[in-house]
């Protein structure tokens, strides 16, 4: 596979090259190559960028593969990427997990099930293993396993599969981020249109002033107080909800 430039392939060729690579890698999407994914992995070495003994998941025999499609000298792998491993998957220890759906946007794959406030868990058959939804956790209730013998071996189906998962969630990522400048595109076209309300100053809105004596136990926007960002919000909530796991596992004595 010639590279990228005079006498290079055309964008077409080039394109397919990646194609080809891309389907010998294991779709993990681990990063570990040191690449965002499987494919901007295939997208350097078809460029000339990278070479081919990168991908840990993919290991030794991977490595044989691609030397054979690329044509290059099959070689040892980078062990500064990692070490060929037998397949684990994720779990998660239900007592733990508070529902945030931080692992749920880690997964690159689609493979967690949940929703907010509630128990989230792995599906064992599309978990490529990647690892990526531990560091978001922030209670450390994802652990790595033995997966059952039937789900031991990692295929060349499982991973065409993993990769349309993948497919399918950039889309439909891309799909919301697009719904979502056009909403805001909107609503500043309505607040250009209407400008301030009556009787209010353009840029400050009134809030009800507290008394001494008030025994409410109003919300710290209606009683004046400097308002939370949308991140400090979700980080109370995540501390509290951290706390109240945790006295459910030790309560008081
Ligand atoms: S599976 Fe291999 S190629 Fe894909 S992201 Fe992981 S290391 Fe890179
Ligand atoms: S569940 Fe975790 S380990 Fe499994 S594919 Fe998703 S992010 Fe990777
Ligand atoms: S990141 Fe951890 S706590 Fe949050 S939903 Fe996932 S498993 Fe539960």
């Amino acid at each position: 596979m010639p590279g990228p430039g005079p006498g290079g392939p055309s964008p077409a060729d080039r394109d397919e090259q990646i194609r080809q690579v891309d389907r010998l890698l294991p779709q993990t999407q681990c990063t570990q190559c040191g690449y965002h994914g499987c494919k901007p992995y295939a997208e350097a070495i078809v460029d000339q960028q990278a070479p081919i003994n990168r991908c840990p998941p993919g290991g030794a025999a991977g490595i044989v593969l691609l030397a054979a499609l690329t044509g290059r000298a099959v070689m040892a792998l980078d062990a500064s990427c990692g070490v060929e491993a037998p397949r684990k998957i994720a779990r998660i220890v239900a007592d733990l997990c508070i529902g945030c759906t931080h692992c749920i946007r880690a997964c690159p794959v689609d493979a967690i099930a949940g929703g907010p406030k509630r128990l989230h868990a792995i599906i064992p058959e599309l978990c490529t293993g990647c690892a990526l939804c531990l560091p978001p956790c922030p209670v450390d209730c994802i652990e790595m396993i033995e997966p059952p013998a039937a789900l031991a071996d990692w295929t060349r189906q499982d991973a065409d599969a993993a990769r349309g998962r993948l497919n399918r969630r950039d889309a439909r990522l891309a799909r919301l981020a697009r719904s979502e400048r056009s909403r805001l595109a909107d609503q500043g076209a309505t607040a250009r249109t209407s400008g301030p309300p009556a009787g209010s100053s353009a840029t400050f809105t009134s809030v009800s002033t507290p008394t001494a004596t008030s025994t409410t136990s109003a919300q710290p926007s209606a009683v004046g107080l400097s308002p939370q960002t949308g991140a400090e919000r979700k980080r109370v909530m995540i501390e509290a909800a951290v706390a109240r796991a945790r006295s459910r596992l030790n309560p008081p004595t």
